[in-house]
């Protein structure tokens, strides 16, 4: 197997710096974004080393995009955002991931594309994250 200086392939300290994982879905991985500044954040990441969309099979984009729909709507209906934004960057780190973000209309960023590392971040503490990944994981099975 190629090794990849990724740490969405290698599951490091880089990645739990910033992520907690919530769950294996069906061709990803999701995870909860540490920083809640909007709240239920999470990242939807593609369990192969890939970097651009066209890079996957017909049927794992159709997957990927299954496992980002799904996790959309469990995040609209637990957190009743105004609308959800989707943010495919990579520039830094290239492996193929997908920001899913509640928006609401009470946001300084509403309007315009959410701020992907703000200076002031929004931590929860252990319990809040817990209790947010439980009633995700609960709405995934
Ligand atoms: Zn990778």
């Amino acid at each position: 197997m190629i090794k990849y200086n990724c740490f969405y392939c290698n599951k490091d300290w880089a990645l739990h710096d910033l992520m907690i994982e919530i769950s294996e879905l069906n061709v990803s991985t999701l995870y909860l974004n540490k920083d809640q500044t909007h709240r239920g954040r999470c990242i939807v990441s593609f369990n192969r080393h890939v970097t651009e969309l066209y890079q996957l099979s017909k049927e794992e984009l159709h997957s990927f995009m299954e496992d980002i729909a799904h996790t959309s709507q469990i995040l609209n209906e637990v957190f009743h955002p105004d609308k959800i934004n989707y943010a495919i960057y990579g520039d830094i780190v290239s492996h193929l991931h997908v920001h899913i973000v509640p928006k609401s209309r009470k946001s300084s960023e509403w309007g315009d594309a959410f701020i992907n590392s703000p200076d002031n971040k929004h931590y929860l503490n252990e319990e809040n994250y817990t209790k947010i990944i439980n009633i995700i994981r609960k709405r995934l099975n």
